[in-house]
């Protein structure tokens, strides 16, 4: 028998085993805010890349496809026009292997101790931007007896990676190098462009010169890389001369234009269900710090997503969300996990659905509203947003949806 303070802690120590337990037999229902990916977006974007330019489309699913989900994007895309895909770390390639795509695969920012073997096992090209990756790379290829595909990478006018001109006769005679003794094949050359966004900015005209420049050295150094490419989304809309051999398309695919030439698609269309309505006096302060107050009676609706969820706090004081058709400001400051929408006289029910984001069609605010509201790109509104928020794909075909989490 146990005393029965012996008994209480008992019951505390399996406590957490039975409701570990618990959790795996019976999923949650889900409730809350809900992230829609729609795939036949990513297909007409991605087609109208494909359309755009002579060149190959590499699609760049770096960052999880910018948020959209890797593998999703990376399958679309190729099903559309794209014949190679684009990652930043080999950890995000493998993951593209293991979910089975078997297209060809670069993945251009390592550190010097990247995992080279996993990427030469896989058949991921890495790119090569310095000497002391170079060796990382021969070394790992030569112990296990395999050539790797790299893709040497000039700073094309960036300081940010890439090799500096200055070291960059030298990498490529090494690169010739290694290619002789069999550890390495030298496949592509790439560069990136700083300030594609805006196409009359000579520092466009510098990147061309300079990769051109880059690629005759190459050739000079006995090396032949065959895929020569600088293009990102920007360049690839509005400027055929840095098109090359492979466009690396990224933001395009998911709806983002930064050179604002073309219309693209959003994908994403974010929503939440109200938690709780209220009616309000004039005079009524909202949220931390009391930075909105009532100007009259009104009803204040709770929507259970916040910065945590990425809606990014700046946009304090000036978002809006769509709710019955009608644009509404959210008030008050954003909180980690929750934010409170003004609805006038409108009273509406618990459990109304409210429109984040969205493409536009029907006049909620669009990823790119949100960007401005808080003073940044669209990049880094669809990136951000966060792991609680239950994600759903629908197809690019049948329109069925498909559950994520
Ligand atoms: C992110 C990235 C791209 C894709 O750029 P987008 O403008 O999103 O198309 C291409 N190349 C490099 C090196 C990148 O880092």
């Amino acid at each position: 028998m146990n005393t029965p303070t012996e008994s209480a802690a008992l019951r505390f120590a399996q406590g957490p085993r039975m409701n570990a337990l618990t959790l795996v037999q019976e999923q949650p229902r889900e409730t809350g805010a809900r992230l829609e990916i729609d795939l036949g977006a990513i297909a007409a974007n991605t087609q109208l890349f494909a359309r755009r330019s002579s060149a190959d489309v590499m699609a760049v699913v770096k960052a999880d496809g910018f948020g959209h989900g890797a593998v999703d994007v990376a399958r679309t895309a190729l099903a559309n026009g794209a014949s190679s895909l684009g990652v930043t770390g080999i950890e995000e390639g493998v993951r593209l292997r293991e979910a089975g795509l078997r297209a060809p695969v670069l993945s251009w920012l390592n550190p010097v101790d990247a995992d080279v073997e996993s990427a030469i096992r896989q058949g991921i090209d890495l790119a090569v931007p310095s000497r002391p990756h170079l060796e990382a790379v021969i070394t790992q290829a030569a112990a296990m007896r395999m050539t790797a595909q790299i893709h040497l990478h000039l700073d094309t006018g960036m300081a940010r990676d890439g090799s500096e001109p200055s070291a960059w006769p030298g990498l490529c005679r090494a690169a010739r190098l290694a290619e002789r003794s069999g550890t390495v094949q030298v496949v592509g050359v790439m560069g990136h462009l700083g300030c594609a966004d805006h196409p009359s900015d000579p520092c466009n005209a510098t990147g061309r010169t300079r990769f051109a420049w880059g690629v005759e050295a190459a050739r000079s150094a006995g090396l032949r890389p065959a895929i020569r490419h600088l293009a990102a989304t920007s360049a690839t809309l509005t400027d055929p001369r840095t098109h090359h051999d492979v466009c690396r398309v990224g933001a395009g695919l998911v709806g983002i234009d930064p050179s604002r030439t073309v219309a693209l698609r959003p994908a994403m269309t974010l929503t939440a269900p109200f938690v709780s309505v209220r009616r309000v006096r004039a005079g009524t302060n909202v949220g931390y710090a009391h930075t909105w107050t009532a100007r009259a009676v009104t009803h204040l609706g709770l929507l259970p997503l916040g910065y945590a969820d990425g809606l990014p706090r700046a946009a304090s004081g000036r978002a809006e969300v769509l709710v019955r058709g009608r644009r509404r400001p959210i008030v008050g400051r954003i909180s980690m996990d929750q934010v409170v929408v003004a609805l006038g006289d409108n009273r509406v029910e618990p459990g109304e659905i409210a429109t984040v984001f969205g493409p536009g069609d029907a006049g909620e605010p669009t990823v790119a509203d949100w960007a401005s509201w808080a003073d940044t790109i669209e990049h880094e509104i669809v990136t951000g947003i966060g792991s609680r928020v239950h994600r759903h794909t629908r197809a690019a075909h049948a329109g069925a949806l498909r559950s994520l989490s």
